[in-house]
């Protein structure tokens, strides 16, 4: 049986409850022969800062370029607001974006038959959708020198933060989707803001220059940023993958992740530049916070989480049959009318996250 090694970072607030049911996801699928998970669990976020006084320990960073993929819960909480900014609990999922090289961020939006009135859509708009989301992740104006605040006098300050893009990071993000895309619906729509921005026109031609060179079989778009924001709302039916900058992708992204009704249902992967063997650092993480409001209270929905662990073995491990089973369980489990408290709708009864977990790995059982 294939055996792969995972780095478990659970976290905070509602981070350890999500995991544990991955776990019984990762032990269900050892017991059905399926692949074995090797894991070692680490500390991040508060739970990291409590322990060591830092938002990752060094040995965890270790473990972390040294396994197969990182599996993240949630960082953050109430309790850690005053703690000094380098050691906040974002520094230890910032750290590792930066140190394991996660250039590459894919976030699905993907709707739910069962969950399509849970939009604030109308049904017909998001039923079925299925978009993916390449944003770039460790470039662009998040991260462009200079970016400071400068005393200019007389009252006055100024802001300044830099858009800088080089080719090589454009090349490589616009591989990712590339390769995305034929493995799905063949269709790329790139966005930047090219009638405004320099670094928008670079975008745009090295995209195309790309196209040409290496992906001429996929069909390629474009589509200036506020209009692509605007499209998705109107018929986002219309996309299959899109790819990004690091600011559109942060905004458009959480748009897409809207259209599907509740933030307990979307995971996310990010993935670093793949070595000669093709393998590459990736961790995979919930789209949501710590939901410090329900933390503690077993209402937290384990689905982005579970979901996340499906992309791990889609993306990391090459088991597309496998990951197919966790989607087709989640959604079996939905469509029985079983509800975390998010997505309610109007369910007469909820069921807990252990309750959920359990759910779907009895679903999974059942479709073996
Ligand atoms: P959040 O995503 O934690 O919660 C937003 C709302 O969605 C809350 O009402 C919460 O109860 C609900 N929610 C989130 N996930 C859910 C789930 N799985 N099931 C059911 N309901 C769910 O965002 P927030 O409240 O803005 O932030 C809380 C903390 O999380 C902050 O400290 C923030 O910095 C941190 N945060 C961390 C990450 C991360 O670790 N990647 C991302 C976003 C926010």
């Amino acid at each position: 049986m294939a055996t792969f090694k995972l780095l478990l970072l659970a976290g905070d607030g509602i981070g350890p409850e999500v995991m544990t049911e991955v776990v019984k996801v990762a032990d269900w699928m050892a017991g059905a022969g399926i692949a074995l998970f090797e894991t070692e669990n680490g500390l991040v976020g508060g739970a990291a800062y409590d322990a060591h006084g830092k938002a990752i320990s060094e040995s965890d960073m270790k473990l972390a370029m040294e396994c197969d993929a990182v599996i993240f819960g949630a960082v953050g909480g109430p309790k850690w607001d005053a703690v000094p900014y380098d050691v906040r609990p974002e520094a230890g999922l910032l750290r590792l974006r930066k140190d394991l090289g996660l250039f590459a961020n894919l976030r699905p939006a993907i709707c739910y038959p069962a969950l399509a009135d849970a939009s604030s859509l109308k049904r017909e708009i998001v039923e079925g959708l299925d978009i993916m989301i390449v944003r770039e992740l460790t470039g662009g104006v998040y991260f462009g020198e200079p970016k400071e605040i400068i005393d200019l006098g007389n009252g006055q300050k100024r802001g300044i933060d830099t858009q800088v893009y080089d080719t090589y990071e454009i090349e490589r993000i616009g591989r990712v989707a590339f390769e995305l895309a034929r493995k799905r619906n063949n269709k790329v729509t790139s966005s930047e803001k090219r009638n405004v921005m320099k670094s928008g026109v670079l975008w745009h031609e090295v995209t195309n220059a790309l196209h040409k060179r290496e992906y001429p079989d996929v069909q390629l778009d474009h589509m200036l940023a506020d209009a692509l924001g605007m499209q998705l709302v109107r018929w986002p039916k219309q996309f299959d993958v899109i790819v990004t900058d690091n600011l559109f992708g942060d905004m458009l992204s959480d748009v897409a992740s809207m259209l599907t009704g509740s933030l307990g249902m979307l995971p996310s992967a990010s993935l670093g530049e793949a070595d000669k063997n093709g393998k590459r650092k990736a961790m995979y993480e919930p789209v949501h916070g710590s939901a410090p409001d329900i933390a503690g209270k077993g209402l937290a929905n384990p689905i982005a989480m579970i979901a996340s662990f499906g992309m791990a073995l889609r993306y990391s491990f090459n088991m597309g049959e496998a990951a197919d089973m966790i989607d087709k369980a989640c959604a079996n489990v939905l469509a029985t009318g079983l509800r975390t408290a998010d997505i309610k709708g109007d369910a007469a009864a909820t069921v807990s996250t252990v309750q959920m977990g359990d759910a779907i790995v009895a679903e999974l059982q059942k479709i073996k």
